[in-house]
């Protein structure tokens, strides 16, 4: 909330890429929605300088459902262009297409920003909407967590369900797990001045009760029983 933060990723047209022509775009990602960010990448590779096969898209008069069909561009006649009959969404017929043109097949991003580059060059689409929605809540932290956990579903449940906070060390997360928790309550001041928070600390990390994420030097602590 309130994170100077602008997602966004460089999506190259790899045939171009491969040929060293230059055929790439950023792309800011925060109000885009996985159908406007298809369409981004569709109209990078349909309007490649290298383009690799034919296509012809589709549009459902009914549910205004869209969609591509491609074929080859090495064999058209081995290859039969497969028109559509119904809409896949709806199963309406009253579909309408437009006339066939070339284009490029495959896509790779090559560049992040306020994004981590952990996602790779060839990232399920919706990972990078649901990951961008994160790091717009929860700030770059976002990132460090989807580096460290097994994917973007377990990313969700450390951030929404795990996370403790940020502390400057593990000292002063063991000192504030006990005020919060009340457990010294009964404790005279000066019996509080004995306990070793940092022994503390290291001892809830050990056996396993919760794990930290170092992101830009800060420290944060997620429970590991959440
Ligand atoms: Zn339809």
């Amino acid at each position: 909330m309130g994170h100077n933060v602008n997602p966004s990723i460089y999506v190259d047209c790899l045939a171009a890429y491969n040929e060293g022509k230059a055929h790439g775009k950023w792309i800011a990602l925060e109000d885009l929605g996985i159908e406007d960010l298809q369409k981004e990448i569709h109209l990078i590779l349909k309007s490649s300088p290298s383009p690799n096969i034919f296509k012809r898209d589709y549009e459902c008069n009914n549910c205004f459902h869209e969609w591509s069909i491609s074929r080859s561009i090495f064999s058209p006649y081995s290859d039969m262009f497969k028109t559509d009959k119904c809409c896949k969404k709806c199963q309406s017929r009253e579909i309408s297409f437009g006339e066939e043109y070339k284009s490029s097949e495959e896509w790779a991003i090559h560049d992040y920003e306020d994004l981590t580059t952990a996602l790779g060059e060839c990232p399920v689409l919706n990972t990078v909407i649901e990951l961008t929605a994160l790091v717009v809540e929860h700030g770059e932290l976002a990132n460090g967590v989807y580096e460290n956990a097994s994917d973007i579903d377990e990313s969700k449940q450390w951030l929404e369900e795990a996370y403790q906070g940020q502390y400057e060390s593990l000292t002063d997360y063991a000192e504030q797990y006990c005020n919060d928790t009340e457990m010294l309550s009964g404790c005279s001041d000066h019996l509080k001045s004995y306990i070793d928070y940092t022994s503390m600390g290291r001892d809830f990390e050990l056996s396993g009760d919760i794990f930290t994420i170092a992101v830009n030097g800060e420290l944060h602590v997620f429970s590991s029983n959440y």
